[in-house]
């Protein structure tokens, strides 16, 4: 979109140790100035990872964020991490809603919502994830569902600064399946409209991220479709050469 600078997300979901370091070190490495000035790129790594990660880019052109949180800040939620953790470890963006929090830890909307709100309390920007099953597609729903997730799990308090969303269709995760450019334009121009609608200008302003499935091969087709201001991307994140050349379509 004319104006919104684009944002190409790496999410590597339960992959990675130490060693992972190194690749991460090299996607940031492929940051050269020519592509920080076209794109933002973020890679969120295991939360045990964020920390050290963070220290590996520092000064580059690589972004390290996380991959969920919980909404409270602190307390009695064993096993759960807080934003104002992930920020004190140097994040500076957080996924939430994403379809296997969803999916695997029973995450409503009302709860991805409220996770965004904690994401925002700490300053750092939340990818708020939206998207349909295939069951949803095949029933025609799939505008109505977005519309449902969009209300529900974006903050009122949402800027163009602060949240970033991504449409990830449920069945094109991981799955080499995607949509035609024509059902990602519908997709994201719906989204738009209803942003605008709801927040204006900031609306407007605010990055509408393609996900599932996206590889170096289909990239410049996924982002350049109108509204697609970048991509969030699982699998093919996690090999520098992969991820990168996802970075070259812009
Ligand atoms: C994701 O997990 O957000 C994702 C899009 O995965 P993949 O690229 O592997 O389909």
């Amino acid at each position: 979109t004319p104006g919104i600078r684009p944002l190409v997300a790496g999410n590597w979901k339960m992959n990675g140790d130490r060693d992972s370091l190194r690749e991460i070190a090299a996607i940031a490495g492929g940051i050269d100035t020519a592509l920080s000035e076209k794109i933002d790129a973020l890679i969120c790594p295991p939360s045990t990872l964020v920390y050290l990660a963070a220290a590996a880019v520092q000064d580059t052109g690589l972004s390290i964020g996380g991959q969920d949180c919980h909404w409270a800040a602190s307390g009695a939620h064993t096993g759960d991490i807080s934003a104002s953790m992930l920020a004190d470890a140097n994040a500076t963006h957080i996924i939430v809603g994403h379809s296997e929090r969803r999916t695997d830890h029973g995450e409503s909307s009302a709860i991805v919502r409220k996770k965004a709100e904690a994401v925002h309390a700490e300053g750092l920007i939340a990818i708020v994830c939206i998207g349909e099953t295939k069951g949803e597609r095949d029933a025609g729903e799939t505008l109505d569902v977005l519309k449902k997730q969009l209300d529900a799990s974006v903050p009122d308090a949402s800027s163009a600064q602060n949240t970033v969303i991504a449409y990830e269709p449920v069945w094109a995760i991981g799955t080499g399946v995607t949509p035609t450019a024509q059902d990602v334009e519908d997709a994201h121009a719906f989204m738009r409209r209803e942003l605008e609608d709801r927040f204006g200008s900031d609306g407007a302003g605010m990055r509408l991220l393609y996900g599932g499935s996206v590889k170096p091969a289909n990239a410049g087709e996924l982002m350049s479709v109108n509204n697609v201001d970048g991509a969030l991307v699982g699998g093919a994140s996690l090999k520098a050469d992969d991820f990168l050349a996802i970075c070259e379509a812009y």
